[in-house]
């Protein structure tokens, strides 16, 4: 019969007890378990967390009735259950019960040392922790007159001797660990940790396995997998006193070790009854569990068990060897694994176990983690390439003109920018880590060097860590982890791949970005941003001379220079992607970012294009822009400088052709940036028929291309139904979406947006993590106004909101068909997209 009545019952953990984890806490649920699968635990209490709460209030539950379950004279353990262990609770006290008259046993049965040792240890944790006198005062170290001592200053400081009656002090401890829980510091700790403001503890007292003894005697934890890879190994400590030495306690290994004495040596019998307990558990528990246990002459008790604490390689190699074991089911398997950490399998890691000297913080923009030396020019950071060393590249910020020293340089370090600023957006293209908006640093190009926080100044050649996991720079080379794409990362992404309902592309623009799609296996390339094809030094020139032409002749010259190079690219991306559906976004900035901005690069332009740098100077600044982002720029040139999307058509049909007689027939997709009318959409998709028509005709080749829209404005989300009327597909570029919806420019956004975020005015950088309210009802509105014209509509994000999980969950319930993001966030998206549809 249950009974509640003073709210303060206690249960002894026997096979047929009710015991649940929400009244009485993880560990004393583990617990009951262990003792159901017959391990040998020490008798054990549970008390349930109302009785707890009422304890915390000054109501006892019956402590000499939880004595007497323990005998007359006991030694016992009381440790913190709350509901979810990484909520912590107060530390766990050892050896209640302890009093002169077990002291006086266990020195006759244990000898003088070993029980002194016990006692003392005892008083010191009682002292300060029950009674909390100061710590000081009970911190000398074990000595022969130490244990006297100890109990002197207890009665010295509390005029009275040491409490003797082990339910008194039981009570006492059970009182102090219950009003701990309640105190404002751990009530902040553990919300912290995602604990509710009603969180609840449990406790667990236990009788001690004391783990001494004549025999094999000591005390230790084993767990069977390596917490750092998830490898199958067993690893832990045993500290007790190899067989046939007497008293002398030592560290022994586990397993056999040529450096020393083992536990599997020293007594094979208890190593392999320890390695059936952990099967056990395994099994029955349907997790990695390490477990810690007890020896007295040669008896093993298990005193607890908990998860083995696991980095996120190792959570994915145990999660999928319990699915392939069939102890846990596949969908469990994808469950257990949290999607973000799959980045940190990615890339290299700082190793967490190395030591840190942080010298700056900013915005984790792109993970992973690189050391290498300081450079503060593309220019250098190319030439540090070509010499092979690794560099990091700092800049103020990036700009197109950085980007091969972006590809030449290990990691990318600026002072400003936020999430989707050109820095971020290009390196996690690039798979680089990096840190954005890095305010704490103060660059002086002059000097070639920065100022860190303290005044630590370090100058170019030095060498730095960049961690862009979590946006620390580190001093010097730190100890990194090498990425983990084994087989146990593909089986865990396959399944997801199995229960997902949405399609994950990536944005690539270069075939080594579609190889790296290939790779983190996405459902097809969902955006192309072709004018990153132009950067390279022989095409930046010809580039450059098509902007420079006066006549629509000298530009269509430049242009048929750069066709065969866009035909390869495009070539090269077809092949790559092997029939997948490939998106190629046609040219969207405005030109002036082609040109060079400083004089020396002028001046170097006049020499190629043999003008007088009067003419070029002239001409740059005609080309520039107050405010470029909203200027001449998409679909505008598009419409204004027809040729260049003419050319562009071109080469995408003369690829297609091309790929499709060597491989599967290619479909490509073909999407116009920047609209913000139907008629837009009208004179763009007209010309390009028309090339379309010509290729065919030239070629007698046939095939066929879908023609869609990428909605990044407003009017262009609100006209989506008229836009739709000649868009195959519409594919929202949320980056300039929100941009625009918020009237906050995304370069710009990151020197004000800590602040706007702290003070609560968003509540999250909407660059990073979708705004659902605002823009997302303008996705909502113009998904339903497409389709509700076109319903055979294709609809899309391929802005960087794509690879975040909340905004994956959005376009999922709002019935996107894809999301396409940065390469390197494929496998996080695919992870993230599956744990949606579970
Ligand atoms: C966007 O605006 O969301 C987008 C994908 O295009 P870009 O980032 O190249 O402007
Ligand atoms: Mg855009």
């Amino acid at each position: 019969m249950q009974k509640h009545p003073d709210f303060t019952e206690f249960t002894e953990l026997t096979p047929a007890a009710e015991v649940r984890t929400a009244r009485h806490g993880w560990r004393a649920k583990c617990l009951q378990r262990l003792v159901r699968l017959e391990l040998p635990v020490p008798r054990t209490v549970a008390l349930p967390c109302e009785t707890v709460r009422a304890i915390a209030a000054g109501q006892m539950p019956d402590t000499q009735a939880i004595a007497a379950i323990f005998g007359e004279e006991f030694l016992v353990s009381v440790r913190s259950s709350p509901e979810n262990p990484e909520w912590g609770g107060p530390g766990t006290v050892l050896n209640v019960g302890m009093n002169d008259a077990v002291h006086a046993r266990l020195t006759a049965s244990h000898g003088a040392e070993a029980a002194d040792a016990l006692y003392l240890g005892f008083v010191q944790n009682y002292a300060t922790h029950v009674a909390r006198l100061d710590p000081d005062m009970f911190a000398a170290p074990p000595g022969p007159r130490a244990l006297e001592r100890a109990l002197e200053t207890y009665q010295d400081e509390m005029d009275e001797p040491f409490p003797q009656d082990p339910a008194k002090q039981l009570a006492q401890v059970l009182r102090s660990m219950a009003r701990a829980w309640e105190g404002t510091t751990a009530r902040l700790l553990r919300q912290a940790k995602g604990a509710p403001i009603e969180a609840v503890l449990g406790l667990v007292v236990q009788e001690m396995a004391l783990g001494i003894g004549p025999g094999l005697s000591g005390s230790g934890t084993m767990q069977f997998v390596d917490g750092v890879t998830g490898a199958p190994q067993i690893t832990g400590r045993f500290r007790g006193q190899s067989q046939g030495r007497k008293r002398a306690i030592e560290t022994l290994y586990l397993t056999r070790d040529p450096r020393g004495a083992s536990l599997e040596e020293a007594s094979p019998e208890v190593f392999d009854e320890l390695k059936r307990y952990g099967a056990a558990c395994r099994e029955k528990l349907r997790e990695e569990m390490q477990i810690e246990f007890a020896v007295e002459d040669g008896q093993v008790s298990i005193i607890d068990a908990v998860r083995v604490v696991r980095s996120a390689r190792a959570a994915v190699r145990i999660a999928v060897a319990l699915a392939e074991d069939e102890i846990i089911s596949r969908e469990d398997a994808l469950l257990r694994v949290e999607p973000r950490a799959l980045s940190e399998l990615l890339h290299y890691q700082v190793d967490p176990r190395a030591p840190r000297d942080v010298l700056a913080r900013g915005i984790a923009a792109s993970p992973g983690a690189a050391a290498g030396k300081i450079v503060f020019t593309a220019a250098a950071a190319q030439a540090a390439a070509a010499r092979d060393e690794r560099c990091i590249l700092v800049r103020r910020e990036t700009a197109p003109e950085d980007i091969r020293g972006m590809h030449a340089a290990v990691a990318v370090l600026t002072e400003r920018g936020g999430m989707t600023s050109h820095a971020a957006v290009i390196a996690r293209g690039l798979g680089l880590p990096c840190i954005v908006g890095c305010s704490e640093i103060q660059i002086n190009f002059r000097d070639r060097s920065f100022t860190g926080p303290q005044g630590r100044v370090f100058r170019e050649g030095d060498i730095v860590t960049l961690d862009g996991t979590n946006g620390e720079v580190l001093v010097g080379s730190a100890e990194m982890l090498e990425p983990a794409l084994d087989d146990g990362f593909r089986t865990l992404l396959h399944w997801a791949d199995n229960v997902r309902d949405i399609g994950i592309r990536a944005n690539a623009d270069t075939p080594d970005d579609a190889r790296t799609a290939q790779m983190f296996e996405a459902d097809g390339i969902g955006l192309c941003r072709t004018e990153h094809m132009f950067f390279d030094e022989d095409r930046l020139t010809v580039m450059r001379e098509m902007i420079f032409a006066d006549t629509a002749n000298d530009r269509r010259v430049a242009l048929e220079r750069l066709l065969p190079m866009q035909r390869d690219d495009f070539t090269a991306l077809f092949d790559i992607m092997a029939g997948q559906p490939v998106c190629i976004r046609l040219f969207d900035p405005p030109l002036h970012e082609f040109l060079p901005h400083e004089r020396e690069g002028m001046r170097e332009l006049a020499e190629a294009l043999d003008r007088p740098l009067s003419e070029v100077t002239r001409r740059v600044e005609a080309l520039s822009e107050f405010n470029p982002m909203l200027g001449m720029r998409g679909v505008r040139l598009g419409v204004t400088v027809p040729e260049i999307y003419d050319m562009q058509a071109r080469a995408i049909f003369e690829a297609t052709i091309e790929a499709s007689k060597r491989g599967a027939p290619v479909v490509p997709e073909i999407m116009i940036p920047l609209v913000s009318a139907q008629r837009e959409v009208e004179i763009v998709k007209t010309r390009i028929d028309a090339v379309a028509v010509a290729v065919k005709n030239e070629q007698k080749a046939e095939f066929t291309y879908r023609l869609g829209v990428m909605v990044e404005t407003p009017r262009a989300a609100l006209r989506a139904g008229e836009i739709a009327e000649h868009a195959a597909f519409l594919s929202f570029g949320t980056n300039d979406l929100t941009q625009m919806t918020y009237g906050l420019s995304r370069d710009d956004a990151g020197r004000f947006m800590n602040t706007y975020v702290n003070q609560g005015v968003y509540s999250e950088d909407p660059f990073h993590i979708l705004d659902v309210e605002g823009v997302g009802e303008l996705l909502l509105m113009g998904a339903g106004r497409g389709r509700a014209a076109r319903p055979d509509v294709t609809i899309s994000v391929c802005g960087e909101h794509g690879g975040n999980p909340e905004s994956i969950a959005f376009c999922r319930a709002a019935g996107f068909d894809y999301v396409s993001c940065s390469p390197f966030r494929v496998p996080v998206a695919r992870l993230s997209a599956a744990h949606f549809a579970l």
